[in-house]
């Protein structure tokens, strides 16, 4: 009698099959011919010499990106939740208060992770569009004197560009650390780490990097270091403790600890990614993103649709949102851009689901001509589906 009860299964008898898509969504974009290289070369060891040098050299782009000179700056194995989660866990200790910025998804996450962390979350909330002001953020500091601040800086699922300027002070002030979630932002829109007093920032890999997502870029500065290295109690997650990661990441002095096996692959294509960002340059990338936007911004319009953040000085350069027109469904305009040139752009997210529809321009699919194709895109799926509602 045989044990097997599960037979090959015949699906894997089929070569892989991958359709060529345009990625015009929030995320992630197309990658690189150069990023696809570097993640096909064959792998070497995790605990090599030689991938310590290539961590070095990550670290060192992502001080870059960033514009910090933080020691402990790394990338977390994992997508950019995994580096919110990260952020939060080593931070937090149960019982603590945390202040979350909530005016899209992206502070309901936060939220939901400092509640399975035993935080005491208290919540700063605008209505998805709108962004925050110093005044918002004062008066919320003094009456909830949390030990961090979250906030969104590039709001993907509402196409807000938060200002910085300002609140990293404030925060210190208050005695309280900030916390940046950048992963839409990153390479796209203006962003100082040190000189914004960002005390803990965060990004992904898969939108203006063109890199495969599973790498998290993460940075810490000295004043975060003290906290989550005077702990109480260790943090809850083992993967993601920085104790561990940050020695991993040639951080202290001692020689480095196997902790887990690296995303190899992964941090081949981010290395490049992060390369061809140093040779861009961030000015050049910045103007890019916000010249291209605008571009769109203005094309759209002239289709007659009307974009969901009113003030252009708060439209997010990298994802841009328009409101989904009077009479669609928004799944049909999808739907058909999709089916007729194989172009992602998505609808909304979290609080934003059936409001908007999402366009993406970022790093390589950055540019006018990406433009002109979805906005011929937007307006052919416009002649052709089918008003559903009155
Ligand atoms: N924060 C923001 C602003 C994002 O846009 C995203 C991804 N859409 C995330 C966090 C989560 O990243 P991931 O999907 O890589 O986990």
């Amino acid at each position: 009698m045989t044990r097997f009860t599960v037979p090959p299964p015949k699906s894997l008898q089929q070569p892989l099959s991958v359709p060529k898509r345009l990625l015009l969504g929030p995320g992630p974009s197309n990658i690189s011919s150069r990023v696809q290289e570097a993640g096909g070369r064959q792998i070497i060891g995790h605990m090599h010499p030689e991938m310590f040098q290539i961590m070095d050299q990550i670290k060192a782009g992502i001080q870059y990106a960033f514009q910090t000179t933080n020691n402990l700056t790394l990338a977390i194995s994992g997508s950019g939740h995994a580096a919110m989660e990260a952020a939060l866990v080593n931070v937090l200790e149960p019982g603590e208060a945390v202040l979350i910025a909530m005016n899209g998804v992206w502070g309901e996450r936060a939220a939901d992770i400092g509640e399975r962390i035993g935080a005491k979350v208290q919540k700063l909330v605008k209505t998805p569009g709108e962004s925050f002001s110093l005044q918002d953020i004062e008066k919320a500091l003094v009456q909830h004197k949390p030990v961090l601040f979250f906030i969104t800086h590039g709001e993907s699922s509402t196409g807000v560009v938060q200002n910085l300027d300002g609140i990293g002070s404030l925060c210190k002030s208050h005695n309280c650390l900030l916390l940046v979630d950048s992963v839409a932002s990153l390479g796209g829109a203006p962003l100082f780490m040190d000189n914004q007093e960002i005390d803990i920032l965060y990004s992904g890999s898969q939108k203006v990097l063109n890199c495969p997502p599973g790498t998290a870029p993460i940075s810490f500065n000295e004043r975060a270091c003290q906290k989550i290295f005077n702990r109480k109690t260790k943090p809850t997650s083992l993967y993601l403790d920085m104790g561990w990661l940050s020695n991993l990441w040639g951080y202290d002095e001692s020689p480095r600890k196997y902790h887990h096996t690296s995303p190899i692959t992964c941090l081949f294509a981010l290395r490049e990614a992060l390369a061809i960002l140093a040779e861009q340059g961030l000015e050049n990338y910045w103007k890019l993103h916000q010249e291209n936007a605008e571009y769109l911004h203005k094309g759209l319009e002239d289709l007659g649709l009307k974009l969901f953040v009113k003030d252009k000085s708060m439209r997010l350069p990298t994802v841009t949102t328009i409101a989904v027109p009077e009479g669609y469904e928004w799944k049909d305009i999808t739907n058909f851009i999709m089916k007729n040139y194989q172009i992602e752009i998505t609808g909304g997210l979290g609080p934003t689901i059936g409001m908007v529809l999402r366009i993406g321009l970022m790093g390589i699919n950055c540019t006018k001509a990406n433009a002109d194709l979805v906005i011929r895109a937007l307006k052919d799926a416009l002649e052709h589906c089918k008003k559903s509602k009155h």
